[in-house]
């Protein structure tokens, strides 16, 4: 069929420059290894942090669940889409996330979609950090309210905004919680203290934070102490948490007018009965298994301190997430072939992800990684290195 040739004369010049890049069929569950070309190899992309993926008392809820009440909802949650199992997460999600309510929303994703353009009009102001994530950025997009972007973690940039945006009606703060590509943490208590003096909102996405910060996974706010002075808080359970969706963990108002308000919540079908009762078992899981988060950091140094030794740049990550920069896109994706061949999977992550010029391998280690599996992803990333004259 003609009509996108000139889409693909992109894709050809995109070719050209080694950055077209195939969809990587994994053949097994998301596990600590995974199977891929028929061979097993050590998973370091994944965002199952705790390896939840494969919790057996997870799997059993949701196929107990799928068995009572089917594979899907069939309708909006405004329709006829809420069954009690929706209702009853949702409450779950508050009393962990001690605040007054929460909503589910298909994906972390569209909760930031949904909220940003729910809440914002021509009178307010959003104040971003130039390094959030693509779904706020979206979100944004949506709203017809003011914008400002404020350097990257920069409390004095953030304070000018602040300043010059006093003649708005609501000003509304919003960060990562941890930076995806970097793995840094924000710097939330000086952000809360700022909103505190200049009487402006802020909203925290907790995306790479949830299930891996703070009591139990509780997130990025509660590692700080700060509960109850985050008016926004978005977690998604489709990382650490295993499974699939986001929510909005806030005041009963905030979380009613969603309800009314929420485009993704109005016009998208609800969750499956599977999903549910997964994301239900995930959280008495991070409850009743902290061992899990510890496993997880203490995991996440030894690969951190391995990568460091052999004299890979690994930027200023304070969590899991630990980026090996090589600033070549084609490069890192070299790495990341290599890498391959030598029985690790970690994937290049190049522009418009991050930043032409920072291109990198994004590596995430879980839970569920042995020592011994580390350094086997150790050795293979000191053969790949020296090849390519990284290190
Ligand atoms: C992954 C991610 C999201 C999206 O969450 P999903 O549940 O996968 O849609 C939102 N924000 C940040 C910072 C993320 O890293």
């Amino acid at each position: 069929m003609q009509g996108f040739e000139y889409l693909q004369v992109e894709l050809d010049e995109m070719k050209e420059k080694g950055l077209v890049r195939k969809l990587v069929p994994i053949e097994s569950s998301a596990g600590a290894t995974v199977k891929i070309n028929g061979k097993e190899v050590i998973q370091l992309s994944s965002n199952n942090y705790l390896g939840l993926t494969t919790h057996p008392k997870m799997i059993k809820a949701a196929i107990q669940a799928t068995e009572e009440f089917g594979v899907g909802t069939g309708s909006v949650r405004t329709i006829a889409g809420t069954f009690s199992m929706h209702l009853a997460l949702e409450d779950k999600l508050a009393k962990f996330k001690h605040t007054e309510a929460s909503l589910v929303f298909q994906s972390g994703f569209t909760c930031n979609q949904g909220v940003l353009s729910a809440i914002l009009t021509p009178e307010d102001v959003v104040i971003s950090d130039e390094l959030n994530h693509a779904s706020i950025i979206d979100g944004i997009r949506l709203t017809k309210s003011g914008r400002r972007v404020y350097k990257h973690v920069d409390m004095e940039d953030l304070e000018r905004a602040l300043q010059e945006t006093q003649s708005y009606r609501k000003r509304l703060i919003v960060t990562d919680g941890v930076f995806s590509m970097d793995g840094n943490i924000a710097p939330l208590p000086e952000i809360v203290e700022l909103a505190e003096k200049y009487d402006a909102l802020v909203m925290v996405d907790d995306a790479h934070s949830s299930g891996v910060l703070g009591q139990n996974g509780r997130g990025s706010v509660n590692h700080f102490g700060l509960d109850g002075r985050v008016h926004i808080q978005v977690g998604t359970l489709s990382k650490a948490v295993g499974v699939l969706g986001g929510y909005i963990a806030s005041t009963r108002t905030l979380i009613d007018y969603l309800i009314h308000k929420g485009r993704p919540f109005l016009f998208s079908t609800s969750h499956s009965p599977g999903v549910v009762a997964a994301n239900s078992a995930a959280i008495d899981v991070l409850l009743e298994e902290p061992e899990l988060i510890e496993k997880l950091w203490d995991n996440s140094r030894f690969l951190k301190k391995g990568l460091a030794d052999l004299g890979f740049v690994t930027g200023p990550s304070e969590t899991p997430i630990t980026p090996v920069i090589v600033g070549d896109e084609s490069l890192a994706h070299q790495l990341s072939d290599k890498l391959l061949e030598y029985g690790v999977f970690a994937q290049g992550i190049a522009f418009p992800t991050v930043a032409r010029g920072k291109a990198r391998i994004r590596t995430i280690v879980s839970a569920a990684h042995s020592k011994e599996q580390l350094q086997v992803a150790l050795d293979a990333f000191e053969k790949a290195g020296k090849e390519l004259g990284i290190i």
